[in-house]
């Protein structure tokens, strides 16, 4: 910016006046002497210097302060009239002061606010987000049947949402599962101490009110409850399993909410909703004769099992589906025993001939019951025309708890003995199972503690799982060769009969076949029973004639013996 002047002989007479201009000493000493702000004056020199001794400058400063958006600076002038700028600043910025809400906010729409600068007439204006909701939180506690939850309304624009939603005060605590639709279905009493039991129609999971919706009741669900004395059923429920309410002794009436579409109660029986049909009868219901009205078309397997008032079934004249004999409910031909009066009185009871099919929970805890004859098939002297059809099949829990019964015989015409028939039958120490049955089913004998000696007949292939469950007092299993297959936990609690004097286990189990063959392929044996098959008892191996030593057995009369 600043240039020197080429002309010597100028600065050599500006030398020669440097004492005598003092006025301009300082200036010569802080900048060089010949300076200038603009080319035009160094080009175009002043008509002075030509004329007049040339002067050291001396500036006056002028200070331009910085405002809000420009910088500062200072500005030096000689009264010769150069001059030039200096000590530049940069801006100071606009000083704000505070943000001044000038459209408040709301929780429905957005406010404003604004500012101002304290040094100059800058204003920024901005958004306020909206306001939080101003939610006030009601409790709306459960009801027998129906949830109960907060809910939170805004005080300003009503904008309202529940939480904390927690279940009926209908019954606490039963058991359920979620199937795969995401529908629940109770499944027990769980830890319920209700007497009245009030299922909900609808469970929250959680707390955020996710549901799901009660569609049925499980088969078995309260059987043998002895605590219920009524139960109500929501109108969600769709379906309710065999034998949900089987053995309820104290149970004297169902209810059923009247928007349920599927059932329906008269009298406190549970009926279906066009009360066609029987589903279930309160088994502690104190009435010693029920009559199937004339309307009735169908009646659930387990409508009355371990109806233990009950003594005596009678029909109405108009009803062409079911009769009875003796108080026995059968259907109308007499072919399936439907029910057979859990209080009635008799020790024994002999089938009508015409009768095949024992249904399921027939004689659930008719416990009076000491004594069965089922039928087999009988023939005419020329061997060929049924005279008898006899029994092919017993239903499951067809004679659960029939804790009178001492003696079995299954007929020879019976293939199908189901799940459950004759569990814990406790005085059930005689068991003859016919030469039909290829398969011992699940938990069939389970807890007949009476059962001491058992033989398992060679046409049976299967003895399925949990087949003689708990049966504590089993000492002696006679296994015959047909036997291939032996379920989880068929002889668990089985044959643990300790030891004798001698140190030998009291109870044994006799094979009807080789010790190759038990350890062979052909036959296949639960690892579950292992322990109760051959540590607690001992194993006795087949054979026609006394292999001297070992454990062997042979029939003798009839009777599984050892050789010693
Ligand atoms: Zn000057
Ligand atoms: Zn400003
Ligand atoms: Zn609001």
């Amino acid at each position: 910016m600043k240039k020197i002047l080429p002309v010597i002989t100028l600065f050599i007479l500006a030398m020669t006046l440097l004492l005598a201009l003092a006025s301009c000493d300082k200036g010569s000493k802080d900048t060089p002497s010949l300076i200038s702000t603009s080319p035009q004056e160094t080009t175009t020199p002043a008509p002075e210097t030509t004329t007049e001794p040339s002067h050291e400058h001396s500036y006056t400063e002028v200070v331009t302060p910085p405002t809000c958006t420009e910088g500062g600076y200072t500005t030096y002038t000689c009264s010769c009239g150069d001059t030039y700028v200096d000590n530049q600043t940069d801006p100071l910025g606009h000083d704000w002061g505070e943000w001044k809400t000038t459209v408040a906010a709301t929780c429905t729409a957005v406010g404003t606010e604004t500012r101002s600068c304290t040094r100059c007439d800058a204003t920024e204006t901005r958004e306020i987000p909206k306001a939080a909701h101003n939610y006030v939180a009601t409790v709306i506690p459960p009801g027998k049947t129906t949830q109960g939850y907060t809910k939170h309304v805004c005080s300003v624009c009503g904008d309202s949402y529940n939480d904390n939603y927690t279940n009926p005060t209908g019954s606490v605590g039963l058991d359920f599962t979620v199937n795969p639709d995401d529908t629940i279905t109770i499944t027990g009493i769980g830890t319920c101490t209700d007497e009245d039991i009030i299922i909900y129609s609808t469970y929250y999971v959680d707390e955020q009110g996710n549901s799901k919706v009660v569609s049925s009741i499980a088969a078995n669900a309260f059987r043998d409850n002895t605590t219920i004395k009524t139960i109500s059923i929501p109108a969600s429920v769709t379906s309710i399993g065999d034998g949900a309410f089987a053995g309820c002794t104290k149970l004297t009436e169902f209810k059923v909410e009247s928007e349920n579409k599927n059932f329906s109660t008269v009298g406190g029986v549970l009926m279906s909703k066009d009360g066609s049909t029987i589903v279930a009868y309160p088994a502690g219901l104190n009435l010693t004769t029920y009559t199937v009205s004339a309307s009735i078309t169908t009646i659930r397997p387990s409508a009355f099992a371990g109806c233990a008032n009950l003594t005596v079934f009678e029909v109405a004249s108009g009803n062409a589906r079911f009769t009875t004999v003796d108080g026995v409910l059968y259907d109308s031909d007499k072919i399936t025993l439907i029910a057979y009066p859990a209080g009635k009185a008799s020790t024994s009871f002999t089938l009508p001939d015409t009768v095949e099919k024992i249904g399921d929970y027939a004689f659930y805890k008719a416990t009076k019951l000491s004594a069965i004859t089922l039928n087999d098939r009988t023939y005419e002297s020329d061997g060929t025309t049924v005279d008898v059809p006899g029994i092919s099949s017993i239903g499951s829990y067809a004679f659960y708890g029939c804790t009178g019964l001492t003696k079995i015989t299954i007929p020879n015409i019976t293939t199908a003995v189901n799940t459950y028939a004759f569990a814990n039958c406790t005085k059930l120490a005689e068991v003859n199972i016919g030469s039909g049955l290829k398969t011992i089913s699940t938990h069939c004998f389970e807890g007949c503690t009476a059962i001491k000696y058992l033989l398992i007949p060679e046409t049976v292939e299967v003895i399925d799982d949990y087949a003689f469950y708990d049966c504590t007092n089993l000492t002696t299993l006679v296994l015959r060769s047909g036997v291939k297959e032996i379920g989880y936990r068929a002889f668990t609690n089985c044959l643990n009969k300790g030891t004798d004097s001698t140190g030998k286990n009291i109870a044994r189990v006799y094979y009807e076949g080789t010790a190759s063959k038990w350890n062979s392929s052909e036959i296949t044996i639960d690892a579950s029973n292992w322990m109760y098959l051959t540590m607690y008892a001992d194993l006795y191996f087949y054979s026609e004639t006394d292999p001297g030593s070992g454990n062997y057995w042979r029939f003798v009369d009839g009777v599984a013996t050892p050789y010693r």
